[in-house]
């Protein structure tokens, strides 16, 4: 074989395994850094608008939260208030809340953590029974970014595990 045959040869496995790459990596067969989930810490705070607006949850949050179907803010078009809570631990405030909740037919979510379930398991039962949801706030309020896969598994799917457990009927 000539020098200049085997160059063009060279040349044609060189743009031919390019080819098979593109299609590998358009594939998923081979994971590329943009479709790896990243582990970037990414502070977590909303900016409170004026006149009435919907807050600015940061371009980085509102990218990441497009990206994966993710959803912190409703319809501005609509007049619609969603009353979240957080219950990484009772503050004393739960049973008022929930009260007022009754009194004015409001329906609201409550964020449990495992610890919130094991020292207030009356309230989180009273919170299903008057139909309001109880969110998973992982069972420990970690920081993902820190953990493995198998952790922030574990972290959501244990605490899920253990009001199922509890509340089944
Ligand atoms: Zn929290």
């Amino acid at each position: 074989m000539s020098k200049k045959t085997i160059k063009i040869i060279s040349i044609f496995l060189i743009i031919f395994l390019i080819i098979i790459l593109s299609i590998m990596v358009e594939n998923g067969t081979i994971q590329t850094s943009s479709n790896v989930v990243s582990d970037k810490k990414i502070e977590w705070g909303i900016k409170r608008n004026k006149n009435h607006e919907q807050p600015d949850l940061g371009k980085e949050n509102r990218k990441i939260l497009e990206e994966n179907n993710g959803i912190a803010l409703g319809n501005n078009e609509e007049k619609t208030i969603y009353l979240t809570f957080d219950e990484g631990y009772e503050a004393g405030y739960t049973s008022k809340i929930l009260e007022i909740l009754k009194e004015n037919d409001v329906k609201a979510t409550f964020f449990i953590t495992a610890h919130y379930l094991n020292t207030n398991e009356e309230l989180v039962k009273q919170m299903i029974e008057e139909n309001h949801i109880v969110g998973n706030h992982t069972k420990n309020h970690k920081s993902m970014p820190e953990l493995t896969q198998e952790e922030i598994r574990k972290e959501v799917m244990d605490l899920h595990t253990a009001v199922f457990e509890k509340f089944r009927i």
